[in-house]
This record gives C-alpha cells, sequence and structure tokens, in this order.
C-alpha cells in the first residue's frame, strides 16, 4: 500500500486547485517585443506549462 502522509495529500490537493509547486526547466528568452518563454515543470504531479517570463 502506497504511504500517505499529510504533506503529500495537501500538495495533491493544491494541484487539483491549480495551485502547483513550479520549478523553471528551461526558459526562452526573447527580444524587443517577442518577450520570452518559461517551461515549467511541477515538482509534485509533473505537469509541464509555458508561461510568459
Ligand atoms: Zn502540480
Amino acid at each position: 500500500m502506497e504511504k500517505m502522509d499529510v504533506s503529500s495529500l495537501i500538495g495533491r490537493l493544491l494541484c487539483q486547485l491549480g495551485f502547483h509547486s513550479f520549478r523553471v526547466i528551461d526558459a526562452t528568452f526573447g527580444f524587443g517585443d517577442a518577450g520570452g518563454v518559461e517551461k515549467v515543470e511541477c515538482r509534485r504531479c509533473g505537469v509541464i506549462m509555458s508561461r510568459k517570463a
């Protein structure tokens, strides 16, 4: 059986609510009006998203 602790339960709940714990895994620096884009990954659920830097 999978070990469940309180912090991982809370973390999973936060992810379901959209509050991920992102770390930056890649960043593209834009020039002028283009702007930069960061690729971020949630260290809890592993979802990967891009966002404006
Ligand atoms: Zn997450």
